[in-house]
């Protein structure tokens, strides 16, 4: 029996778009299915003013069809202009402001390790109605990798949106029922993004049986126990949680290596996990609200007028393994199971 879904076209609340031929070749990728991307702001060097984003901006839209838009983010550093962030989102260059702790993730080292440096710009942002976006990890080397998050939320979460009233704030790739549970207590300002990946692995798939490199990621993945608390929250309906894929294209020649590299790349086949994901959960009716909804309430942006359709078949879509770049090639995230919905182009 073949069975259709069709929702407002989705959005992606947090991307890595790259640039040069790795942008080129996987920003088709993302703008196959989804209409709009919040664009992440970590190459190298960081996209730290409104004039870096206008031009990325420009590369991103040359590289991908005009259905598709970027949605800008500046990176915060300690010597962010207040005035410069404030300017370039009244000329609608920029969305929101990431916050990345220096050194929690890939490109990070612009990051900010002293928060009263940016207090100035945090309250520019309330003012303005900037959402921050954070990764929400620790970086002390004295706290447990898998405790990270729950120690950003104490130490750093909370007291800057007790210090900010009024900023809102999106925390970004969840990846413990701590989280989860913290976004829940926030009745208003706090909403959260969750990743693909992080719907369907636990950290023994990246650990059994041999270290799996297309399975890295951060923030890593936790016990079972917060994957099935991220699925319910994602399943769940709630206006406060919305898709966020963190696809993160590196080369194979970068993940596989002593020292690999963190992401994972799901834009091919998002939207194929996430329909099996949901109708695992008995929730295909909640997956409008995770993607293509929910994001854009909080945004204050109207929802996609156009639409996409999936169908489900008795046999396995076909994706491709390998994205080839100009870069080089990059593996496509495999939830480990077999898809069967499709997205009708
Ligand atoms: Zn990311």
């Amino acid at each position: 029996m073949t069975q259709h879904l069709t929702l407002p076209r989705p959005d992606d609340w947090h991307l890595h778009l790259r640039d040069g031929a790795m942008l080129d070749g996987i920003a088709p990728e993302t703008a196959r299915h989804f209409a709009r991307a919040i664009i992440m702001p970590n190459l190298v060097p960081p996209v730290v003013t409104g004039a870096e984003a206008e031009a990325y901006r420009n590369r991103i839209r040359a590289a991908t069809p005009e259905s598709f838009t970027p949605l800008m983010t500046l990176y915060l550093t300690e010597a962010t202009d207040p005035a410069d962030v404030v300017a370039a989102h009244a000329a609608g260059i920029i969305t929101a402001v990431k916050l990345y702790p220096a050194g929690a993730t890939t490109n990070s080292a612009s990051g900010v390790r002293d928060f009263d440096r940016v207090r100035a710009v945090l309250e520019a942002m309330a003012e303005a109605g900037i959402p921050l976006l954070c990764h929400g990890e620790v970086t002390d080397p004295e706290i447990d990798i898998f405790d990270r998050e729950a120690v950003f939320i104490d130490r750093v979460l909370d007291p800057i949106r007790r210090a900010t009233p009024g900023l809102r704030v999106v925390m970004e790739h969840i990846t413990t029922a701590d989280a989860v549970a913290y976004v829940r207590s926030q009745p208003e300002g706090l909403g959260a993004t969750i990743t693909t990946h992080h719907l369907v692995i636990n950290r023994n798939h990246i650990l059994v049986g041999g270290i799996k490199p297309h399975y890295y990621c951060l923030p890593v993945a936790k016990r079972e126990t917060h994957r099935l608390a991220l699925v319910e929250a994602a399943s769940s309906g709630d206006a406060r949680f919305f898709l966020g894929t963190d696809s993160a294209p590196h080369s194979d020649a970068a993940k596989e290596s002593a020292c690999g590299c963190a992401g994972c790349f799901t834009a091919t086949n998002t939207m194929s996990i996430l329909a099996q994901v949901f109708e695992s959960a008995g929730a295909l009716d909640k997956l409008a609200a995770f993607a293509s909804q929910n994001g854009p309430r909080f945004y204050g942006l109207p929802e996609n007028s156009a639409t996409l359709t999936l169908q489900k078949s008795d046999r396995p879509v076909a994706y491709p393994a390998k994205i080839e770049t100009g870069a080089g090639p990059v593996t496509v995230f495999d939830p480990g199971f077999p898809l069967y919905w499709r997205v009708l182009d």
